[in-house]
């Protein structure tokens, strides 16, 4: 396949958000920044990426459109579309960090593949080891009686996986509180899950998460920062509850020690965490010997990530444990998301179109857009 990437577009989008999201290291309020990506080819094909960095958790969006501008677009005109590990191993060495730029190069690119050959994403990872992926929401309103709403109008509509955000409370006791209110108002059947985003003290953590675990959580997610592996061991073998490392699994290299280190009983893969699918799909094979399952965690991406991260899950048998991609249709303003993600019955399904398979509404992106950029 002889398609030359001869260029690319790239635009800061700003999204009004719905609701302020509370969560361990931090909140977001009011809008959301991400960057989207075209990148243009000789065939006359385009393709697009989306990098979504959160500032407390993985970097900044103004870096991102930095290395994508300065660094690696230049690099990438020129060379073959679909020789995807070719352009990333390029993208690594031209420089260090930034997996959410190069997540976004790497979408951008099975992108035009997909349209090129007619295949969606999903069908160039290998194919579908599962046709929809079981939906979850994060409650993370602090108007915990807006979000006990929308919970219950979402397990109407067959949701079952609500995760609750604590760690943002002042004390331990009022996180307790709302956990209790939200297992005692979703019905008994609901899969709860609760992350601290970092967010609990060293020090009385293992105490703290016990009394946690009579709410039934299926797992505490990332209770403590991400770089006290040793605790997070103890903490593993001490409780009963399944421990799911986010942030302290951040890439390869990291999931292979944290297996060793056993930190964990199950992980989170994020695209804009591992730098793109071809990661992810490693980090879920690592986890994968080791019994531990997969996660489909999010940062605050639109459709184009969240679809990305959609085709790599029906693909990769070992990310098991269900997404949370809700941004586009819950928190950001529909009008203003250039595409959706399809949620039905409680599931997330995959785009059947080439490639990435949305349309992409390049309107609603300029009218978002607080700069773009032609590179
Ligand atoms: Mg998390």
């Amino acid at each position: 396949m002889d398609i030359i990437a001869t260029g690319m577009r790239l635009w800061v989008v700003e999204n009004r958000l719905a609701m302020k999201r509370s969560q361990g290291v931090g909140s977001i309020e009011g809008t959301n920044r991400r960057i989207i990506i075209r990148i243009d080819t000789d065939a006359g094909l385009s393709g697009y990426g989306e990098a979504a960095p959160w500032a407390v958790f993985s970097g900044t969006t103004e870096a991102g459109v930095a290395v994508l501008a300065t660094y690696f677009l230049p690099s990438i005109k020129g060379q073959r579309a679909a020789e995807i590990p070719k352009i990333m191993r390029l993208c690594d060495r031209l420089a260090v960090g930034h997996p959410e730029a190069k997540a976004a190069v790497e979408m951008a690119l099975y992108d035009i593949v997909g349209k090129a050959s007619g295949l969606p994403i999903y069908q160039l990872l290998g194919g579908k080891c599962r046709d929809r992926i079981p939906f979850s929401f994060s409650i993370a309103n602090p108007d915990l009686d807006a979000d006990l709403e929308l919970a219950s109008r979402m397990y109407e509509e067959g949701s079952r996986i609500f995760k609750i955000k604590t760690g943002f409370a002042d004390t331990h006791d009022e996180d307790v509180r709302r956990v209790a209110r939200i297992r005692e108002h979703l019905p008994d059947d609901t899969d709860l899950r609760i992350d601290y985003n970092q967010g609990l003290a060293a020090f009385g953590a293992l105490e703290k998460l016990k009394q946690m675990e009579a709410f039934r959580p299926t797992f505490l997610e990332q209770p403590v920062k991400a770089h006290l592996w040793d605790l997070m061991a103890d903490l593993t073998d001490k409780l009963v509850t399944p421990v799911l490392a986010d942030e302290s699994v951040f890439d390869v290299p990291s999931a292979s020690a944290a297996v060793q280190r056993k930190i964990a009983n199950a992980f989170s893969i994020k695209l804009m965490k591992a730098g793109g699918m071809a990661n992810g799909r490693a980090i879920a094979s690592i986890a994968k010997q080791a019994g531990i399952p997969c996660y489909g965690g999010t940062l605050f991406e639109g459709g184009i990530g969240l679809n990305a991260a959609a085709h790599l899950i029906v693909a990769t048998e070992n990310i098991s444990l269900g997404c949370e991609f809700y941004m586009p249709r819950y928190v950001m303003d529909p009008a203003e998301t250039e595409s959706m993600v399809d949620i039905r019955d409680g599931h997330v399904y995959p785009p059947e179109g080439p490639g990435l398979g949305i349309d992409i509404d390049e309107d609603v992106i300029g009218r978002c857009a607080i700069e773009a950029l032609s590179v």
